[in-house]
């Protein structure tokens, strides 16, 4: 019986492709790794163009492999046996691993980084198959898409062994200083557009609109639970509660109900890239995607993204329905988004609402209402929870 993996080989993404700047990518993303694994692990090493990490005897693999699965910039991971480099160690270590599983094709993957290593890939490759074939009777090497893969890595320092792979969320490493505010609704979309803006290299802080006539301790906890799991793709994680009540009441006096929506969303675009300024953060993020609902018209994304403070990313933009709720799936949000919710864009809004507004025309509405007190009151009663 083999010993529990000692080491994880982790492969990054899109980091090698960055030639000058390979070294502090590749700095960033162990710094990260270290934040989020915390005591499980014991020392990381950069290493030929991957990452190798050593783990305390103790440490919790399910885990550690579970966080791994989330840290932007990691392509794939493998959790590994650091061993001695020599044939019949090879061998034997091969062998035990494989034994007792299921797997009628496999092949050996010699990769070797460190070139002025001894060992050469092809021989290493043919030599261990040989002794694998021999152990295992029936079974046959197929060099695409075999069942197991036996992947051995010779670097300088050491040799790793493994023969599972995980995948990870690729993408690039957290950069706390490409920090952006995205506003979170209850609903399904603007979970996903700030996880793709994480999984670029974002810091994304998160800003969510709330009536608090509406609002239940139920509601409330919606926005909390979505927080903490986008939260688990990141090391720090701000939410920011904004009261929008006494706004969305000025609005619902004095702006005809087929533009209200679109009040509504101006105003929230204004509100977080007036504390997007003050969080150092240069983009706003949404979950819009073009045409999907009436506010997000061509015509009514121009309009309510014109007077913005700010640059408006919207990552989903180009996105169907069915493309966004895969991804809510994999990152554990959409059960969470489907969850009954009272979204207070919905308020006091027609069947039939605007679909051509013009941005004028939203200045000239915004500028007649008396919002500026309200803005400075509900900016200074905002609510920020860490995670
Ligand atoms: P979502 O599923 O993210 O709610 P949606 O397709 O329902 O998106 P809208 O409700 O029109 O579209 O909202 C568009 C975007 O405006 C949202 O993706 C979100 O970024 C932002 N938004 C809407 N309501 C709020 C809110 N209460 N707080 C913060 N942001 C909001
Ligand atoms: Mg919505």
């Amino acid at each position: 019986m083999m010993q529990d993996f000692s080491n994880i080989v982790v492969h990054y993404a899109e980091i090698g492709l960055k030639a000058q700047n390979r070294g502090y990518f590749e700095k960033l993303l162990l710094r990260n790794i270290h934040r989020k694994l915390g005591d499980a692990y014991l020392a990381g090493r950069r290493e030929s163009g991957q990452l190798t990490l050593a783990l305390r005897a103790d440490a919790d693999r399910a885990a550690v492999c579970d966080t791994l699965g989330r840290i932007p910039g990691i392509a794939y991971f493998c959790p590994a046996w650091s061993i001695r480099a020599d044939m019949e160690v090879f061998k034997a270590t091969a062998i035990a691993l494989l034994t007792g599983r299921t797997f009628t094709t496999f092949k050996v993957d010699t990769h070797r980084p460190h070139k002025q290593n001894p060992f050469k890939s092809m021989q290493v490759n043919r030599e261990l198959g040989a002794a694998i074939w021999n152990a295992f009777p029936g079974k046959k090497v197929k060099l695409a898409d075999p069942d197991v893969v036996v992947k051995l890595e010779l670097t300088e320092k050491a040799t790793y062994m493994s023969v599972d792979r995980y995948p990870g969320v690729g993408g690039l490493p957290t950069n706390a200083r490409q920090r952006v505010v995205a506003l979170i609704s209850g609903g399904l979309d603007s979970p996903v557009a700030a996880y793709l803006m994480m999984k670029r290299g974002c810091e994304v802080e998160l800003v969510h609109f709330q009536n608090q006539s509406q609002v239940t301790a139920a509601v409330e906890d919606k926005i909390v639970q979505l927080a903490r799991q986008l939260a688990r793709y990141q090391i720090h994680t701000r939410l920011h509660i904004v009261p929008f009540e006494d706004l969305q009441r000025e609005i619902i006096k004095g702006v005809h109900a087929t533009l209200r929506m679109l009040l509504y969303r101006r105003l929230m675009l204004d509100l977080a890239g007036r504390l997007a300024a003050t969080r150092r953060a240069k983009f706003l993020v949404t979950g819009d995607s073009f045409s999907q609902v009436a506010s997000q018209t061509y015509d009514n994304l121009a309009a309510t993204y014109a007077n913005c403070p700010m640059p408006v990313l919207a990552p989903l933009i180009g996105l169907d329905k069915r493309e966004i709720v895969a991804i809510a799936e994999g990152i554990g949000t959409y059960a969470v988004s489907s969850q009954p919710y009272e979204d207070c864009c919905s308020f006091f809004v027609p069947k039939h609402p605007e679909l051509h507004a013009q941005a004028v025309g939203l200045s000239r509405v915004a500028a007649d209402l008396p919002l500026e007190p309200l803005i400075a009151q509900a900016l200074a009663q905002t609510r920020v929870s860490e995670f």
